[in-house]
């Protein structure tokens, strides 16, 4: 395929693709597999191996990343995203990452967060051939690709690049794993809309314990989140819901009497796996928090 056209292909892909993922922020393998696109079917991923290079294409269409396998894929090398070279692939596979590089085409990451589960971040680049460390680094958006040495950041660069990998990378990551744990339901009146829903942190990003794992999160509906946020609701550390005694007291319209109001006592729907569960020790300090605003 020619360079111009390939472009425009993996553009259409990526474009559709964002449409299916839609708000829950996942994909499944399947998906993947049979992705159909204008009647035809393309492959996003590979069978076996975590490298999609298809035939006819030029370059790498999709990598995959699983920050538990066997590859250092997940750390971060000066904040652009380190891609080792694959075993046993003298030419094939990283030729067609360096392929990727020098036709300056975008690809695929695909972030495994469980079995045949992956977070999607489309258009990332090839930016170097990190040949004495055996990787490919990866810039996780357009501009930095315009970094003037990759394998040597500059403080803004470095800067500028954390805070993508944040973006790009780290809350998609937290957003997909929250909702799934989930089930894409609003822990607190089970709303079940993806589009009305956040990943909240039970202890702020930035802060100490504010990790983005599931047991500091909490999916939760727009307006549940702003009132957990706010300290207007509170949750017990064993997942009662308590609703701010002012607010309790207040005469007003539906939105406050069932929306808010009736959820003040109730159980909190949580993830079913032990290590899913909102942690008690951080709900604790943010119950009292809560205690302490009334
Ligand atoms: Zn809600």
């Amino acid at each position: 395929m020619e360079r111009d056209a390939e472009a425009i292909l993996r553009e259409e892909i990526f474009q559709h693709l964002e449409e299916l993922v839609g708000d829950t922020g996942v994909v499944t393998r399947e998906q993947l597999w049979d992705f159909t696109l204008n009647g035809q079917t393309h492959r996003l991923i590979d069978r076996n191996r975590g490298i999609r290079n298809p035939k006819d294409m030029l370059a790498t269409l999709s990598i995959l990343s699983d920050p538990k396998g066997k590859y250092a894929d997940e750390e971060l090398h000066d904040s652009l995203f380190a891609y080792a070279y694959r075993e046993g692939s003298v030419e094939g596979d990283n030729k067609k990452l360096r392929a990727a590089l020098t036709h300056k085409l975008p690809l695929l990451l695909l972030r495994k967060i469980a079995d045949g589960v992956f977070v999607p971040v489309p258009r990332v680049y090839v930016v170097a051939d990190d040949q004495p460390n055996r990787q490919f680094l990866i810039a996780l958006d357009d501009d930095l690709r315009m970094v003037s040495d990759p394998l040597k950041l500059q403080p803004l660069e470095r800067q500028y690049a954390e805070r993508v990998t944040k973006q790009r990378l780290h809350q998609p990551e937290f957003r997909g794993r929250v909702l799934r744990a989930y089930e894409c339901r609003c822990a607190v009146c089970h709303l079940k809309h993806a589009k009305l829903l956040d990943a909240a942190h039970i202890i702020a990003d930035g802060e100490p314990n504010g990790t983005p794992t599931v047991d500091n999160g909490l999916s939760l509906c727009k307006i549940h989140h702003a009132a957990y946020d706010e300290n207007l609701l509170g949750i017990t550390p064993d997942f009662e819901v308590r609703i701010n005694q002012a607010l309790l007291d207040e005469i007003d319209g539906p939105m406050l009497r069932h929306g808010i109001q009736e959820m003040h006592g109730r159980r909190l729907f949580v993830p079913a796996k032990d290590r899913e569960k909102p942690g008690a020790d951080r709900l604790a300090v943010r119950f009292a928090e809560f205690q302490a605003a009334s």
